[in-house]
């Protein structure tokens, strides 16, 4: 661009970076739902898939290559944690796809690789570029950011006056069990979440959407949604059950259809709302926490 002066140049190189991700894979699944493994040039990669659903284009961003939760039923667990995104990478995974496809996404959702409020800073950022006019002027309302459980992280959201959706992945309501399928319930426990839930709650006015993914003889049981129910009674919420999938040497695999249905009605009948999340991408390992991190870590 030498029709810029050299200090301008300078300028530009040395505080801007222009990210033009390289795509590695597509795949396309029988649902129509695609998975891209982006080289994000730095020798990483990361994925990020699309849904196709009656309201529109929903994209599944990835927050940091790998993920340092450790939750047991997922595949970003045991891969080495690599880094944080930053907004900008994060931000790209959208204008890739939007570029690659020729269409405009409509909803967005923190639920590919990483722990976003493990990268809080970035991850805010991203999201008010999204949301922002002046960017790609998504509604905060068509922006969820998932979480594990970082209590303080939830505090510090409620208290932002953020419109986007908050998605907890609670997946059992009893502290033993929890502890032994995630291990940020070891730091915070089911009493300190629902305590953060509840000032959310209270501050925002927005229903919090709680992530329940069912495993087979684990959490399915008619004690579980008892307890479950116990939990979560009276709250202003939504539970968005999802039949788990089963990674790689998992010890958790998918509750049967039966199981699901019960689970569901089980909680409707006591007044919380409970609905079954549709299973996309399955065939090209882009169901939920079907996502790895490299080629050649795929299931
Ligand atoms: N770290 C964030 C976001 C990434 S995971 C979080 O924990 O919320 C997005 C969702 O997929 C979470 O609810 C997660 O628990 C769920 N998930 C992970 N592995 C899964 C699996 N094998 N089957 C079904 N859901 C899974």
């Amino acid at each position: 661009m030498t029709d810029l002066s050299l200090a301008l140049r300078e300028k530009l190189k040395t505080e801007f970076t222009l990210c033009n991700y390289k795509i590695l894979e597509k795949q396309v699944s029988f649902d129509g739902t695609i998975k891209y493994l982006f080289d994000i040039l730095d020798g990483n990669a990361i994925e990020t898939v699309i849904m196709e659903y009656k309201h529109g284009r929903t994209i599944c961003v990835s927050s940091q290559v790998g993920c340092k939760m450790g939750c047991k039923f997922c595949a970003s667990t045991g891969i080495e944690f690599i880094r944080n995104l930053s907004s900008g990478e994060i931000v790209e995974q959208l204008l890739a796809v939007e570029k690659n496809l020729g269409i405009k996404i409509s909803n967005v959702v923190f639920m590919g690789i990483g722990e976003p409020l493990d990268n809080f800073d970035n991850v805010m950022k991203a999201v008010e570029i999204i949301n922002n006019p002046k960017g790609l002027e998504i509604g905060a309302r068509h922006i969820s950011i998932s979480t594990c459980g970082i209590v303080p992280k939830i505090y510090e959201i409620a208290d932002m006056d953020l419109q986007c959706t908050l998605s907890i992945s609670l997946h059992e309501a009893n502290n033993e069990k929890r502890s032994a399928m995630m291990p940020i319930n070891n730091r915070y426990n089911i009493e300190e979440l629902m305590k953060a839930c509840r000032y959310y709650i209270e501050k925002t006015n927005k229903r919090i959407s709680f992530e329940y993914a069912l495993a087979k003889d684990n959490n399915d049981n008619e004690k579980d949604a008892e307890e479950l129910v116990k939990l979560l009674k009276g709250m202003l919420c939504h539970v968005n059950l999802i039949p788990i999938n089963k990674i790689q040497d998992g010890k958790f695999s998918k509750s049967t259809n039966e199981n699901i249905i019960k689970f569901r009605d089980y909680l409707n009948s006591k007044g919380i709302v409970a609905t079954i999340r549709r299973e996309l991408g399955s065939d090209i390992d882009a169901a939920c926490g079907q996502l790895r991190r490299k080629r050649g870590e795929k299931n």
